[in-house]
């Protein structure tokens, strides 16, 4: 059987998960911003290079160039006009001169004006000297055209001005070569920065891309994840792990195929647990789920591989036994998972028991479908519960009558209270002592319109299940309150009246309110009411159940527990019950003559009791040897049908006639092996 699943870590998953994801995303996100900031602040680096290069730079070397062309125009029209005599063309070429002059100047200045490195302002420094130098001897040269001294001109031009001239164009090739100097610096820095802007983006996009990757697959392993643990759940059972009906269904529908094709039998199991209802009522939902997973663990370690297993809902499980040739292999299987349930089960340091009940429906003799195999596997169940648990039915068609019954009792239920059809019968106890009636018990009876009496096994369950057992208790309690307050009215004022109290009943807000209630109507003295606990009902909560009991108790009346050592109830836990009577049950007195170890647990019984001060009943009283084994034993107070069976109200007065001492053909002398008990068993 798979693990139960580990709520808490459920619980802190999808929060780890969630933080994973959150810190991807953030991540995710920190790394894009990170590559928008880089490229956006390289893309302005670069742009801010390139519009040096292209403006500043471009400009600048236009500029130097004007310069270098204004100075080489210049020379070559002195050139000219020292041979040129013309007196107008020399006018034309002076004012080309003077033109390619003012070029120059205005070149100068606006490269001037233009942001330059030291290099650069250096050179135009070095040119304006040079330019200081050159300018005087172009003058000369020019007056001495001017005055017609050409030969001199051209003399002073080709020994002084062109060198000077050139000198200066020398600074000015520098200063061109250092403007292209810059531009290629600015160029390749914007390259730079694009490479680096470069590195980085594809750094910081393959880191985002890869984070990306990883919180995708995260996202998407979750989800598989979660969809799978979703499907799994659809089709099994939360608590136990074992497949749900859904599930359930489906593998009868392939079993159904595959023992029609190899012609083999299929057995449908429907396993209901006993006593779960109690176990839940008495000791908590916790300690319910805990048997639940415990039992699951042992029908699944209980049948092969291949057979099915599932949880249905509650206490009932479903089995399939497969590829069977007969049916004595299915009651085989089914005698061993009586066995490997009805051990005790160890759950939170206590020993619990707890038997089931199987119902068996055979394919393909009982029916041929999964629906109808499982609804008569379900039918058969009920059949196994109502004759005594702890067993198993196969299923026959006669059953289904019985299904459809119970159907109708659950319906007649209904009207049942309101018909005043729930009736008391009552039973004797005998008291071995003084011979007479101490106490009667009251006990249920329905007086079905069709169906007669019913006993308590027919219908407490349904009334239990249905709640309407609150209802009906609080009716019968009055009822019994009466009618014993007319007994005592007849003349029988030591008697007392012994009423059931199911679990749902004890727990149940109204039960001191109705116990007073019931007392003060009938005018009954508390003292000669009797409440009947069975031990599941104090064993859940064993403090609220003392408080409780304590509460009864104020008001007068006495405890008694009833069923004594079938349930959970250890010897140890039984002393912090403030209780009063002991009743031990019907299945240690079953044998008490012939089986030495009931004989000896009877006699702890009693011993106990004494030790306790408990009154003691012994229930179950068929035979006379049985009852003189107690009489031997010296139990105080005998019960049943060797008595009296349970009888109408009508009938009892006969009975508390009786002296039973001569009755029943005893002494009234209780032998010395335990010695008489305190005055609770013998009457209030
Ligand atoms: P219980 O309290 O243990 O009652 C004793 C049962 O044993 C009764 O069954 C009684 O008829 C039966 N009995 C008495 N003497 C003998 C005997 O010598 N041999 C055998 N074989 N049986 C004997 P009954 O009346 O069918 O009641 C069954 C159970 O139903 C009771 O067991 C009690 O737990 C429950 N019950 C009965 N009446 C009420 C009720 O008014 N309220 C609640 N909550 N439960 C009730
Ligand atoms: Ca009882
Ligand atoms: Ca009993």
């Amino acid at each position: 059987m798979p693990a139960q699943p580990d709520t808490s870590s459920r619980h802190l998953r999808p929060v780890a998960w969630g933080a994973a994801l959150l810190a991807g995303f953030i991540a995710q996100l920190l790394l894009i911003l990170f590559v928008t900031m880089i490229g956006l602040s390289q893309l302005d680096v670069t742009t801010d290079n390139l519009k040096t290069v292209v403006d500043v730079h471009m400009r600048k070397q236009n500029l130097t160039k004007t310069m270098v062309t204004s100075a080489r125009e210049r020379t070559l029209i002195m050139l000219m006009l020292t041979k040129i005599d013309d007196p107008f063309e020399r006018d034309e070429l002076l004012i080309r001169f003077n033109e390619q002059g003012a070029e120059y100047a205005v070149a100068r200045l606006a490269l001037q004006d233009m942001r330059l490195n030291k290099q650069e302002q250096k050179l135009i420094l070095k040119q304006q000297q040079l330019i200081k130098i050159a300018q005087p001897i172009q003058e000369q040269v020019i007056d001495l055209i001017s005055a017609n001294h050409n030969p001199e001109a051209e003399d002073v031009l080709i020994k002084y001005s062109i060198p000077a001239q050139n000198q200066v164009l020398a600074v000015l090739y520098q200063l061109d070569t250092e403007t292209q100097e810059v531009a290629r610096a600015a160029s390749h820095k914007a390259y730079e920065a694009q490479t680096v802007a470069r590195f980085w983006m594809y750094l910081l996009c393959g880191a985002a891309l890869l984070v990306g990757v990883i919180v995708a697959a995260v996202v998407l392993r979750y989800t598989t994840r979660i969809s799978h643990e979703r499907e799994h759940l659809a089709i099994h059972d939360a608590l136990t792990g074992l497949p749900n009906r859904r599930l359930f269904m489906d593998r009868l529908e392939q079993a159904l195929v595959h023992a029609n094709r190899h012609k083999t039998l299929i057995g449908v199991l429907f396993i209901d647990l006993d006593n779960f209802k109690r176990v839940n009522d008495t000791l908590g939902h916790a300690v319910g789920d805990q048997l639940i997973c415990q039992v699951a663990k042992r029908l699944r370690a209980a049948l092969r591989e291949e057979d099915i297993v599932a949880r249905l809902g509650g206490d009932e499980f479903v089995v399939v036994i497969g590829d069977v040739d007969g049916v004595t292999q299915i009651l085989h299987v089914v005698d061993k998972m009586l066995a490997v349930m009805g051990a005790p089960y160890q759950i939170s340091e206590r020993e619990l028991f707890n038997s089931c009940s199987i119902g068996i429906s055979i394919y393909p003799t009982d029916g041929v479908n999964s629906s109808d195999l499982l609804k008569n596997a379900d039918t058969a169940m009920y059949h196994a519960k109502s004759s005594g648990k702890n067993r198993y039915h196969l299923y026959d068609a006669a059953m289904n009558a019985m299904a459809e019954d119970r159907l109708q009792l659950d319906t007649d239920l209904h009207y049942a209270l309101e018909r005043n059809e729930f009736v008391f019968y009552y039973q004797p106890q005998v008291n071995l002592n003084t011979g007479r009636t101490d106490a009667v018990e009251a006990l249920i009876r329905w007086n079905h319109p069709h169906k007669g009496l019913l006993a308590p096994a027919a219908f407490l369950d349904l009334l239990e299940d249905t709640g309407e057992i609150i209802n009906v208790g609080r009716k019968l309690l009055m009822t019994a309150c009466n009618q014993t307050a007319r007994w005592h009215a007849a003349g029988f004022s030591d008697l007392s009246i012994a009423v059931n109290v199911s679990g749902k009943e004890f727990w149940h807000d109204d039960l001191i309110q109705n116990v007073r209630h019931a007392l003060k109507q009938s005018g009954l003295p508390p003292q000669s009411l009797q409440l009947e606990l069975t031990e599941g009902i104090l064993m859940g909560d064993i403090d609220s159940a003392v408080r409780k009991i304590l509460e009864l108790k104020a008001l007068g009346i006495t405890i008694a527990i009833d069923d004594f050592g079938t349930g959970y109830s250890s010897l140890a836990h039984l002393k912090r019950f403030p209780l009063d009577i002991l009743k031990i049950d019907r299945y240690f007195v079953m044998d008490i003559q012939s089986d030495p170890i009931n004989e000896a647990l009877v006699n702890s019984i009693l011993a106990l009791c004494k030790g306790l001060n408990l009154g003691t009943v012994a229930e179950g009283v068929e035979s006379q040897s049985q009852l003189e084994s107690l009489h031997k034993l010296g139990c105080p107070v005998v019960q049943g049908y060797l008595i009296s069976r349970p009888a109408p109200a009508e009938n009892i007065i006969t009975l508390l006639n009786c002296h039973w001492l001569q009755e029943l053909g005893i002494s009234g002398d209780v032998p010395a092996r335990v010695s008489a008990p305190p005055s609770s068993s013998s009457g209030p």
